[in-house]
């Protein structure tokens, strides 16, 4: 008898994913934590229930996340990474030669052992690197009380609940704003405007609040519900659509090796939005979570799994 693992419905939607081997399983001071090899992803990292990465996959969200506000920004110095834990997002900002500091501050470091243990490739040794440092805090402290600035903030959390929930608040957006060096910029996982749309425009919502420039941009991350996936970019001064191609090639093909979703053309693609998502944009300038008869009027493809 086969053995599944499904998420809990996000608007109504469940994938889930025929179970190989049961590796590892904790509870620790913040979330569940469990390592399953599921087919197709291959061993993945699961907290609080959720489907964070794997394997086969992590380059389809880690690529988005960190590649394009590195090449939004003309010269990447110090980056900083909030959350992260499964070392993704560090060993792809390590492979920009330009970065000579790589924090980052994950909350729970029973994440970090475990995807050094069951998934060492996701790192790839980015933790022993001399540029990368590990700080073991809550990334909306740490950020209300440095005073180290930064080129790039990028904030690769869990969903906004538990632990998570202060990562999309004004305050800790403030902190980071703050926490910017001149010509900085912060990128921020954002959900999927399909099967999150109210936690996708809360975010697009509090970004606008905190900078001059906003830009949301969207990819495909197979292991999440509905696979549309966003991303969300803000800056006071780097408007991340505007690039030398010629710059970003030339840094491309100095990086140590291939990327698998990103090219330069991507570089301006992933910022163009198909009308509906322009449509349901216009909710997120509101105090309230839209209806879904909003929704529905704004053109959501899936209306009526909404709650
Ligand atoms: N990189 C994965 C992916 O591909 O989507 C998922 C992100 S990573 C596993 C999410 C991390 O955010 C978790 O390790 C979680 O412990 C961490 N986290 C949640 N809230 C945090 C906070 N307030 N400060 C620092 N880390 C936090």
């Amino acid at each position: 008898m086969d053995e599944w693992f499904a998420e809990p419905p996000f608007a109504g939607l469940q994938q889930r994913y025929r179970i190989l081997e049961r590796l590892y399983a904790e509870t620790t001071r913040w979330q569940s934590l469990e390592i399953l090899d599921l087919e197709g992803p291959g061993r993945s990292l699961i907290l609080a229930g959720t489907l964070q990465t794997s394997l086969n996959e992590e380059f389809t969200y880690h690529e988005p996340l960190v590649h394009v506000p590195l090449f939004a920004h003309p010269n990447p110095h110090r980056v900083l990474v909030v959350g992260g834990g499964d070392g993704g997002a560090l060993r792809h900002v390590l492979l920009h030669p330009s970065v000579d500091r790589a924090l980052e501050v994950e909350i729970d470091p029973s994440v970090v052992e475990a995807s050094r243990r069951f998934l060492p490739e996701i790192s790839g040794g980015a933790y022993t690197d001399p540029r990368a440092e590990l700080k073991i805090d809550d990334g909306a402290r740490f950020l209300a009380e440095t005073d180290e600035r930064f080129d790039v903030i990028l904030v690769d959390s869990t969903d906004p609940v538990g632990p998570a929930a202060a990562l999309i608040s004004d305050g800790f957006l403030h902190s980071a704003s703050r926490g910017l060096a001149p010509g900085g910029l912060m990128a921020m996982q954002s959900g999927s405007p399909i099967s999150q749309p109210r936690e996708w425009l809360a975010t697009v919502g509090a970004f606008k609040r905190a900078f001059r420039i906003v830009k949301p941009y969207l990819g495909y991350v197979p292991i999440y519900p509905a696979m549309l996936w966003s991303w969300v970019i803000g800056s006071d001064e780097v408007d991340p659509t505007r690039f030398d191609e010629v710059s970003v090639r030339t840094r491309l093909e100095g990086l140590p090796e291939p990327l698998r979703v990103y090219t330069p053309a991507m570089q301006r693609a992933a910022f163009a939005l198909p009308r509906f998502v322009q449509s349901l944009l216009e909710l997120s300038d509101r105090d309230q979570p839209p209806t879904r008869a909003e929704l529905r009027s704004a053109g959501h493809p899936l209306p009526g799994v909404l709650d």
